[in-house]
């Protein structure tokens, strides 16, 4: 792939430095909001390239920023930084250093593949505009975009467009995946404790037990999508842990539920969260157990927007022909929290293949065995870096 006529003779020669870049941020993974060292890097490579740099947005995040001309446009253009507390089992040279944790969701990849793109621009893009290159911390459930977000990012840095990419394992490496509207779930996290009457386990007439009403209440979950969501739409009700008891011949006193909900429509979303919020409570009254239930909203439903996604689609198929572009692919029930971004500002996040099943990588994301395809590098940072001059074009 890399000898392909779309990369340029630029970034064929330099892909091989950032093939060593993403390398060395894979063998020192950091956590979410401690990507200190992986800030640093990036910020040094961009001032290199004659960026403005701002780095410590919503802590350890960077924005560099590259003017030309008088174009009134400006451009986002977002990767995340931040490593799983998972531990490496792929056996690569260039295998994490740190125990217990790895880039086994290849951020890495996209912030070597954003400064690749970084320094192409800088030298051999033609663009009138503003360019922000946005390098997020803690987007595994640490809501970093929301951090840059309180941290003024679209105040400090306007973006008239945003867009993002994420590696997918599973597609044939190189391959661009775009989806106009909602694209991935929103995703909200709920505890429900049911507090009961403990007592011995000979005797259940004398306790109210937790253990009966937390089983029903997963059952009646079942009916939520099956019963309540519109067929042609889709949800998620997850009982991903229940917690009660520690001996057979006790009843607890407590129960404890932990879901995880899924939606790809702010309103069914709002629709499961009634239903369930209705059923525990009912259910745990027909039991005469009490019911807490705590709900964490999580990630929004991430919604490509018409204008921004059809851009890019031309973009990538003019680097990269049709038959390498999925205008339209499927919707995923995971959750990315540059939903918040584009609440905010117009844009598309987009997906491209990391390797085809059975291939070195095909093996998917948060898997120990999970490697970041350098591949990809070339072709992705030729699409930004296509993307920018399209977007920030004199106007
Ligand atoms: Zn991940
Ligand atoms: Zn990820």
């Amino acid at each position: 792939m890399q000898d392909a006529p779309y990369l340029g003779q630029a970034l064929a020669q330099r892909v091989g430095e950032f093939i060593q870049i993403r390398r060395a941020i894979h063998a020192r993974p950091e956590l979410a909001f401690e990507e200190h060292e992986t800030a640093a890097l990036v910020a040094h490579k961009l001032r290199g390239w004659g960026y403005a740099v701002t780095t410590g947005v919503g802590r350890t995040g960077v924005v560099g920023t590259l003017r030309r001309g008088n174009g009134r446009r400006a451009l986002g253009i977002r990767a995340d930084m931040d490593a799983l507390p998972v531990p490496e089992a792929t056996g690569r040279a260039w295998a994490s250093q740190r125990p217990g944790l790895m880039h086994a969701c290849g951020h890495d990849g996209h912030t070597a593949t954003l400064l690749a793109a970084a320094r192409l621009i800088a030298e051999d893009v033609d663009f009138s505009g503003v360019l922000h290159l946005i390098f997020q911390p803690a987007e595994e459930g640490a809501g970093g975009a929301l951090a840059m977000m309180a941290d003024c990012l679209f105040e400090r840095f306007p973006c008239d467009a945003v867009y993002a990419l994420h590696n997918m394992p599973g597609i044939e490496a190189g391959r661009f995946c775009f989806r106009t509207g909602p694209a991935m779930a929103s995703s909200d996290n709920v505890t429900i404790t049911l507090k009961g009457r403990g007592g011995h386990g000979a005797f259940p007439h004398q306790a109210c037990d937790s253990v009966v009403a937390a089983s029903s209440i997963v059952m009646a979950l079942q009916t939520v999508v099956a019963r309540n969501v519109d067929p042609l739409k889709t949800a998620v009700v997850t009982v991903g842990a229940l917690h009660a008891g520690q001996a057979n011949n006790v009843i607890p006193e407590e129960a404890r539920l932990e879901l995880s909900i899924r939606a790809l429509d702010e309103d069914v979303r709002q629709l499961v969260k009634a239903r369930i919020l209705a059923l525990v409570d009912l259910q745990a009254r027909s039991y005469g157990v009490e019911a807490v239930v705590d709900w964490r909203d999580g990630y929004a439903v991430l919604v490509n927007t018409a204008q921004e996604t059809a851009l890019a689609v031309d973009v990538a198929t003019g680097l990269f022909g049709p038959a390498r572009v999925d205008a339209q692919g499927p919707m995923f029930t995971a959750s990315e929290d540059f939903s918040f971004m584009l609440q905010k500002v117009p844009g598309c996040y987009l997906f491209v293949g990391n390797g085809a099943p059975g291939t070195p990588g095909g093996c998917h994301v948060h898997n120990p065995g999970y490697d970041f395809n350098d591949d990809i590098i070339a072709p992705a940072a030729a699409f930004w870096s296509r993307l920018t001059a399209a977007y920030l074009q004199d106007a």
